[in-house]
């Protein structure tokens, strides 16, 4: 018989033999998050169109072609999130959190949704974690963010880091680089593939990230921002790099790095990993002094990223097994309900317990038993006696059920020793 139904492109379930990979990320990151001060938000996974049309950029791929747009029973237009940002902020300003001490520091973990032609690594739900710290423009909290998802993915041990750094400079130093970029791409303008051509004047800047041959040749010649930081947004960049360094945290500094976004200033920076294919960005981000003005808050310089959990997954490989349980009870008929008994006795003092709860066979039980990777079984015998059995070995001994949790922790202790 042929499955019905199917997962809608570009989306996948998680079995529960990828849960324990995807527990183990989440950990590493909540971890590394909360050690350094940053308290989780969650918001909704839709929000208004126009929030990720002013948020993300009119100019990019991501709102010209990705997003999942619909209108709702009362004909708003609403919009799957793309990315976090633009609602983190929308919240940073509904809730006045600007009158808070300064930086607000905000985690957050969850699904995002684009419209992209599914690949290894490219979904269209897929999963990220993702860090802002809105209101400082101080070159210490871009460099606690770097620092952060560095840690991250080193203790996670994700092979093959590679960080790209860069800075786009403020608004203003940017317009007059976005200039001779404009001049410099329309001299080329024959070389230029049909879409970066048509957007010389919406964003020249996109045109670093283009595939496209010709362009590629165009964009080796050009100028980029990093040989026009001047000023204050050159000192920025010099103290974010100067707090990497003593960070011990290795760069690759990079003038052709823009990012997909619109609303980045100064510093931009990109983890990848040589483990991953052509979708090698495991998460990146940079600076967005302008953001929470433009979304109808006071002006707030902030920094923050975005990584994606598939990406790092898939570059680690192979996922780890399963947790173990501790204990697996096998029971006659007539010792079932006792079984879950000393099951919800067990657990509750912390131990992992699974049983037979499809009324299988001795032989079944014991089949079983071996399948979960408990360490021991304990056998309930029809006349209310208990043996627990060490799985590896075949070592049994009588067991005292009154004492349960007891006696497991005893073993525990001996497998320690
Ligand atoms: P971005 O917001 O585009 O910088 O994305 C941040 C990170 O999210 C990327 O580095 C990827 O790891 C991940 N990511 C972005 N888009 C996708 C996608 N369509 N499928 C899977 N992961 C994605």
């Amino acid at each position: 018989m042929s499955a019905r139904f199917q997962v809608p492109r570009g989306t996948f379930d998680v079995l529960p033999a990828e849960s324990a990979a995807r527990a183990r990320v989440f950990v590493a990151a909540a971890n590394a998050f909360t050690r350094a001060g940053y308290a989780r938000i969650e918001t909704p996974v839709f929000e208004d169109t126009e929030l990720f049309a002013r948020g993300v950029g009119e100019s990019t791929d991501i709102v010209q072609k990705e997003m999942f747009t619909f209108a709702d029973q009362g004909g708003r237009e609403l919009t799957l999130r793309p990315e976090a940002t633009a609602s983190i902020c929308r919240a940073y300003v509904e809730h006045g959190m600007h009158k808070l001490p300064q930086p607000v520091k905000l985690w957050a973990w969850g699904p995002f949704f684009r419209h992209e032609r599914p690949q290894a690594g490219r979904f269209r739900q897929f999963h990220q974690f993702d860090l802002e710290a809105i209101g400082t423009d101080s070159p210490l909290a871009d460099a606690e963010a770097i620092i952060l998802l560095d840690e991250i993915l080193r203790e996670l041990r994700v092979p093959d880091l590679r960080l790209r750094l860069g800075s786009l400079g403020s608004f203003d130093a940017r317009a007059a680089y976005r200039e001779e970029l404009r001049a410099h791409l329309r001299a080329n303008e024959d070389k230029l593939a049909g879409d970066v051509r048509e957007r010389i004047d919406a964003n020249p800047l996109r045109a670093f990230d283009s595939d496209h041959e010709g362009t590629r040749e165009v964009m080796a010649a050009a100028p980029t921002m990093l040989d026009r930081l001047e000023g204050d947004d050159a000192e920025h960049f010099d103290a974010v790099k100067r707090l990497l360094d003593g960070a011990g945290v290795a760069y690759e500094l990079d003038g052709t790095l823009v990012r997909g976004l619109d609303y980045y200033t100064r510093t931009v920076f990109e983890f990848e990993s040589d483990a991953l294919g052509a979708q090698s960005a495991l998460g990146g981000g940079g600076r967005y002094d302008g953001l929470v003005e433009e979304l109808g808050g006071p002006p707030t310089p902030a920094v923050g990223w975005a990584a994606g959990i598939e990406r790092i997954l898939l570059a680690l490989g192979e996922a780890p097994p399963p947790e173990p349980i501790d204990v697996f009870i096998v029971a006659p008929d007539g010792q079932r309900e006792r079984a879950l008994e000393l099951a919800t006795t067990a657990r509750r003092a912390g131990v992992c317990v699974d049983l037979d709860l499809a009324d299988r066979s001795h032989k079944g039980q014991m089949k079983q038993a071996d399948r979960s990777g408990a360490q021991r079984a304990v056998i309930l015998g029809e006349d209310g006696s208990a043996t627990l059995r060490h799985m590896e070995t075949g070592e049994q001994r009588e067991l005292d059920l009154a004492d349960i949790e007891g006696e497991i922790e005893r073993e525990r202790a001996e497998d320690s020793s």
